[in-house]
C-alpha cells in the first residue's frame, strides 16, 4: 500500500485520501472567450508525464484538506508539493480560525 504524507497529518496509508487530479491548472480567467476545442482542453487534457507529476490530494478520512504533492507515476516515491493558493488551509491548531 502506498503512504501519502498529509502536511498536517504526516504519513498515511493512500485509502484516506482522494485523488484530486492535476495540480496548478488554473481557471481561465475569461471562461466566456474561450472557443469549444480550448474550453475542452480546459476540462479534460492533463499532462501524463512517466515521471514526476504535480498532483492535488484531499485528505478526507483525516484533516478533510487539500494539499498537493509530487509524485513519481513509476516508482510512486512522493515529495512535498509547492503550497496551492486558494485552497486548503494554513496550518494550524484545530479551531484557531481563519488567520487574517
Ligand atoms: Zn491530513
Amino acid at each position: 500500500m502506498q503512504s501519502i504524507e498529509c502536511p498536517w497529518c504526516g504519513p498515511r496509508d493512500e485509502i484516506e485520501f482522494r485523488y484530486g487530479g492535476q495540480a496548478g491548472v488554473a481557471y481561465p480567467p475569461d471562461p466566456a472567450a474561450l472557443s469549444d476545442e480550448e474550453w475542452a482542453g480546459y476540462v479534460f487534457v492533463r499532462d501524463n508525464p512517466r515521471g514526476w507529476f504535480h498532483e492535488r490530494w484531499f485528505h478526507a478520512h483525516g484533516c478533510r484538506t487539500w494539499f498537493s504533492i509530487r509524485r513519481h507515476t513509476v516508482t510512486h516515491e512522493t515529495e512535498p508539493g509547492p503550497a496551492l493558493h486558494g485552497s486548503g488551509r494554513a496550518p494550524s491548531a484545530p479551531g484557531a480560525g481563519e488567520a487574517g
